[in-house]
């Protein structure tokens, strides 16, 4: 699978963001970088919730940009008692619902389809906050000039 580049620029300490950085260092051909270029950046690595343990995980060009490599990631939260789920902003579909699980070879993992709608917004209407996302669109999320871009790094 083709090399991916992950953005992450917190400054305050976050365990979520651990577990993904072992994963990284230990595939070993994904790099992650600090410094915001849209350019380069493949995946978004965004800190929100500091109490939450729900890690929020893209699907389009997120994991399937590489599926092994979320397997695992999706299996190391898991043992370190993180929930890892699944949003994106396809419909709610069982045609999407059913492509997504089976290329996850049906791991058993919540999605939640928002629809279009912006994944934040959508994920408190749930009464879910998300302690970390990682996606590839981050404008998908949250809109821009918000605190939770600021506090990421991400200035427009
Ligand atoms: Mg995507």
């Amino acid at each position: 699978m083709a090399d991916l580049i992950f953005y992450y620029h917190n400054k305050l300490p976050c365990a979520a963001f651990k577990v993904l950085e072992t994963a990284i260092k230990e595939h070993g051909e994904h790099e992650l970088i600090s410094t915001f270029d849209e350019f380069r950046i493949d995946q978004y690595v965004l800190a929100d919730s500091p109490t939450s343990r729900i890690i929020a995980i893209d699907f389009d060009n997120t994991i399937t940009a590489d599926v092994d490599f979320y397997l695992g990631l999706i299996e190391a939260y898991r043992t370190r008692d993180w929930e890892p789920v699944i949003c994106t902003l396809r419909a709610d579909e069982d045609e999407n619902l059913l492509e997504i699980h089976d290329k996850l070879h049906h791991v058993g993992i919540r999605v939640y389809t928002t629809d279009g709608k912006k994944k934040r917004a959508f994920m408190l209407h749930q009464g879910i906050s998300v302690g970390l996302w990682i996606d590839d669109y981050f404008p998908g999320i949250i809109q821009f000039g918000t605190s939770l871009l600021l506090r990421n790094g991400i200035e427009y």
